[in-house]
C-alpha cells in the first residue's frame, strides 16, 4: 500500500473530506512516534473500524514541564515510517512542522476526570493534551479517534472533551499492549538501564495482586497499601500514586465496584512509568 506522508495542514484536510465525498470514513490515531507494538494494534484497530486510516506524530511540547524529557523524547522518524507501512493498513501520516503560531494563546482547561492522579504532579500536563489533541482533530477531521487504555486517564479526559464540546468525532479505545513479563510497552521503557528493566515487571504484577486482594474482599486501603509496598520493595524508587477510582469517571472508591480501575505511576530512576488495570 501507497502511504502518503502530509506536513500541510491544508492538505490534509483536502485529503479526508476527500475521502468524505467518496463516503469513505477515516481514523486518526494520534501519537508522538518511537512507534512500537502498542501503536500498532491502535493502527490495526482503526482499521477495523474505518475505511481510511491516518496516523499523526508530533511531540507536542505544551505537554512537557520544563524539567521533563521534551528535548530527549525519543525521535525515530524513518524507523517509524517503515512500521507503518509494513502495517499494510495505514493510508497515511500526518507529522506537522509545528502545531503552535508564535501568536498562540488559548488552551483547553480540562477538569474532572483530568483532576488528580497524573495531574498532581504533572498540573500542565492534561491541558497540553486536549487542546493539542482538538488541534488535531481540526487538522485531521476524522470520523474516529483511536486512544490507547494504557494512557486511561488520557482517555477518559479525551472522551469527556469531545462530549462537553461536541467535537463530531467518535473515540474508540484499544487495549494495552504487553511485552511478556507484563511490562506495559512505553516508548520511555527505552530510557531504562537492563537493571531497571528488569524490575519495571514489578508494576503490573503488583497491580494484579491488589486487583486480586479486592476481588478477594480486602479492604480496600490495605490492598492498596500493600500494593504500595510490593512496588516499592521491588525495586521502584518512589511511588507517584496507586490509586482505586470509578472507571467512568476515576472518581476515587472506597469500597470494591465492578466498574473499576487501579491506576498506577513510578519512578525508576529518573524514568517514570505508568500502568493501570481494570477489575
Ligand atoms: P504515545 O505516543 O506513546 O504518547 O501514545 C500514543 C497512543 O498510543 C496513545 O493513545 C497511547 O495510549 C497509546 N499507547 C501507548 N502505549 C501503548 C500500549 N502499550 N498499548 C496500547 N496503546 C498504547
Amino acid at each position: 500500500m501507497h502511504m502518503q506522508r502530509f506536513t500541510d495542514k491544508t492538505a490534509m484536510q483536502n485529503q479526508i473530506n476527500s475521502w468524505k465525498a467518496d463516503g469513505l470514513t477515516t481514523a486518526i490515531v494520534p501519537t508522538m512516534g518511537n512507534l512500537h507494538q502498542g501503536h500498532l494494534s491502535l493502527v490495526r484497530t482503526a482499521a477495523d473500524h474505518a475505511d481510511k486510516v491516518i496516523v499523526s506524530i508530533y511531540i507536542n511540547p505544551a505537554q512537557f514541564a520544563a524539567h521533563e524529557d521534551f528535548d530527549t523524547y525519543p525521535r525515530s522518524h524513518d524507523a517509524d515510517f517503515s512500521l507503518l507501512e509494513k502495517t499494510g493498513c495505514c493510508d497515511g501520516i500526518y507529522v506537522p512542522d509545528t502545531m503552535y503560531s508564535d501568536s498562540h494563546a488559548t488552551m483547553i482547561m480540562p477538569e474532572g476526570a483530568a483532576d488528580g492522579l497524573e495531574a498532581e504532579k504533572r498540573p500542565h500536563f492534561f491541558r497540553g493534551v486536549a487542546t493539542i489533541v482538538l488541534k488535531l482533530f481540526n487538522h485531521v477531521p476524522a470520523d474516529i479517534a483511536i486512544f490507547g487504555e494504557k494512557d486511561f486517564q488520557q482517555l477518559l479526559v479525551i472522551k469527556q472533551m469531545v462530549a462537553d464540546l461536541d467535537v463530531p468525532i467518535n473515540i474508540i479505545a484499544s487495549p494495552t499492549i504487553r511485552d511478556v513479563d507484563g511490562l506495559a510497552l512505553s516508548s520511555r521503557n527505552g530510557y531504562l538501564s537492563a537493571e531497571q528493566r528488569a524490575i519495571a515487571p514489578t508494576l503490573y504484577a503488583s497491580l494484579q495482586q491488589v486487583r486480586h486482594g479486592i476481588i478477594s474482599g480486602t479492604p480496600i486501603e490495605q490492598a492498596i497499601a500493600a500494593g504500595k509496598q510490593q512496588i516499592l520493595d521491588g525495586g521502584f524508587d518512589s511511588l507517584d500514586y496507586l490509586g482505586y477510582c470509578n472507571r467512568a469517571d476515576l472518581q476515587p472508591l472506597s469500597h470494591y465496584s465492578e466498574q473499576s480501575v487501579l491506576l498506577v505511576a513510578a519512578r525508576l530512576g529518573t524514568t517514570r512509568l505508568i500502568d493501570n488495570l481494570s477489575l
